[in-house]
This record gives structure tokens, sequence and C-alpha cells, in this order.
């Protein structure tokens, strides 16, 4: 055994126990530790999936967390941070800090519901068609595992984002999703701005976290180079992470749309999430100069693609009329104004939140692996 596989388990063990010690309740929704992801995978997985995958992305996502936590610097200093599956009955990522480690969970209800948006995009012709990728057993078969890694990572980078920022509750216990029974009551309630641009921030983080790992990087060109693609490199690129992002919120968890709503909630509408998605392509592109991608991101008929993309994808009759609905909502003036109020960072972050923020060393920039 390697001194990383001992601290591998350590940390396994440390993630395990914190879930074993919850208040009785909180154990019948989160088990534990997801183990046996092998039978897991045989039992709920389709066969376009290489097998392995759950451990393979596992262990790519924790190279990746632990290379980026070498470079936070003092006060918080260098970090741990670890990732792994939640055996649990509700669709969540998580995050809790525990023995000085930072964790980041994301519970099987979840991975099915990723493995069921990428095996449903897959088969659709007009992805093939939109990635400009052919027919061909392997290629399929790539594409799968590529949407699957994507919709993971992006999460992991979400959850990292909001450990990052320091927000309320990320660095001792953070539950992304909330059941509300009474959302009657939300409608009393002060308008969420906050919140909610605490979830823009995590989801723009992910984003640059996602462009700097495949971006003009040899990841991407072996993502590329597998999908067999005739588009540019890192234009398939973003094709794929957008229809990746979009389907893990089609596919996961979320209520019922309902505009005086808007701005009671804890999240972002779907359809305002992938905007900002679109936004902080752009702003990731402007500013190392690929005019190419920023121009990309900025054509509201690609986001329309990958939202009928995305909707043709599965038939889930109520919530393709809410992401329509939610389209139409966000072509009013109402739409576009809600929009700049969760986008507009400088509105609800202070320069106290900021100045809790993890910094990361400068001159080191994360890349690829
Ligand atoms: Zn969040």
């Amino acid at each position: 055994m390697t001194d990383e596989d001992r601290e591998d388990q350590r940390l396994q063990e440390i993630f395990d126990n914190f879930f074993k010690e919850r208040p009785a309740p909180e154990q019948a929704v989160y088990k534990g530790r997801l183990t046996e992801l092998a039978a897991f995978e045989s039992e709920h997985f389709h066969t376009l999936y290489e097998p392995g995958i759950l451990t393979n992305v596992k262990a790519r996502i924790n190279g990746r967390l632990r290379s980026f936590g070498k470079l936070i610097q003092p006060p918080h200093g260098p970090a741990t941070i670890h990732f792994d599956y939640i055996d649990g009955t509700i669709s969540n990522g998580l995050t809790f800090v525990k023995e000085g480690v930072y964790f980041i969970g994301v519970t099987s209800r979840m991975l099915l519901d990723f493995e069921k948006a990428s095996a449903s995009l897959t088969g659709r012709a007009s992805v093939r068609d939109l990635l400009v990728a052919p027919i061909d057993a392997s290629v399929v078969r790539a594409l799968c595992n590529t949407f699957f890694a994507i919709q993971l990572q992006f999460t992991v980078f979400h959850e990292l984002g909001h450990i990052f920022h320091a927000h309320c509750d990320a660095r001792a216990f953070r539950e992304e999703y909330r059941l509300s029974p009474m959302e009657k009551l939300l409608l009393l309630y002060p308008d969420q701005d906050l919140e909610q641009a605490k979830e823009f921030l995590a989801d723009r983080y992910a984003v640059r976290m996602l462009l700097e790992d495949l971006i003009a990087t040899a990841t991407g060109a072996s993502m590329h180079a597998q999908i067999a693609s005739a588009l540019p490199q890192d234009e398939c690129i973003v094709w794929l992470i957008l229809l990746s992002i979009g389907s893990s919120f089609f596919f996961g968890p979320s209520e019922r749309f309902h505009p005086p709503l808007a701005r009671k909630r804890d999240h972002p509408f779907d359809l305002a999430r992938l905007n900002i998605v679109m936004r902080s392509i752009v702003e990731w592109s402007q500013s190392v100069g690929r005019t190419d991608l920023a121009e990309w991101a900025s054509s509201t008929q690609n986001f329309e693609w990958v939202t009928a993309c995305i909707q043709d994808a599965a038939s889930m009759e109520t919530k393709r009329e809410d992401w329509i609905a939610q389209g139409h909502y966000l072509k009013t003036d109402l739409g576009r104004d809600y929009l700049d109020i969760i986008y507009n960072e400088k509105g609800v972050v202070t320069q106290d939140m900021v100045d809790t923020w993890w910094k990361v060393q400068p001159s080191d920039v994360p890349t690829a692996e």
C-alpha cells in the first residue's frame, strides 16, 4: 500500500464516520459512504458506460483537488480537499469539514440522475449532429462517459466554489437542496438575492475550473479525439460543457417554476443558471483573449440549440413545460432585470465577503493534470 492509498483510506473513513454520527433522521437520508461501486454500476448503469467509471472519475477529481489544495495561500494555507460518493436517498451535493479536511460529497441518487441524463443525451441524433460526431459505437460510448464525467466535475467544482468563497456553512455542513413543502410561505419571505448570488458565484467558479481543465489542454484534446467531432477542438469542448451542465439541471433536483417565486428561492432557476454559465464562458474567454469562444458563448442561438437538444432528450413533459415558461420569462423585462440582479456581484457581494475567500497562488493558475 502506498502512502497515497493509506491517506485515501484515512479520508474515506472520516467521510463515512461523518454520516454515521449524524442525527438518526438524517442517517435515513445520508447512510454513509457509498462502497461497492462496481456492484452499484452493474445494477444501475447503462452498458454504454466504461466499467469502473465511478472509481476513475473520482480518482481524477481527487487528483485535481489535491493539486488545487496545495495552491491555497495563507492565512488558510494549503488545504486537504477530498471528494467521495454518499449512499443517499435524495439527489444532492454537499460540503463539510471534519478533522481539518474539507469534504465534498455527491449522493448515489444524484449519480442516477446524471447516469440517466448522459445516456439519454447520447442517444439523440440532434446531439450528435450538434457535435458533428459520427454514428459509431466507440464514439457513442465516449460521448456518454464524457457527459457523465463533466456533470460530476461541474457539481464537485460548484461545491468547491462554495468552500472557496466561504459561503455560509460551506465549511461546516452545507446541503445543496433542502425540501420546502410550504412554498406558499416563501412568498412572504424577503427576496433571496444574496443566496442566489452565492449560487451564481459557485456556478461561475465551476465553469472556470472546467474551462481551465479542458480548453487548449491535453485532456480536452483527448476528449475531442475520442468523440471524433469534425468541429474545431475548443468549440466541441464548449458544446460538451454546456450540454453536460444543462442536462444535469434538467435531470437533477428542482422545483416547479413560478415567476413570483423566482427571487424567493435559494437557487436561481435552471435556465437562469444556464445563462450564467454562458456569461461565465464569455467572461473567462475575454480574460484569456479567446474572442472566438466569447463570441460563441454570446450567441442566443447556441443557447437555444442546447436547451432544445436537452428538452428533446427525455419525455419529461412537466420539466419541458417549465423550461419553456422559464425561457419566455427570461425574454421579458422582468426576466432581464432578474438576471441582472443575480449577476450583479457588486450589488450583493461585500468587501468583507471577498476578504474571507480563499486566495490561490497567482503565479500558479490551476492547469490540467
Ligand atoms: Zn450551490
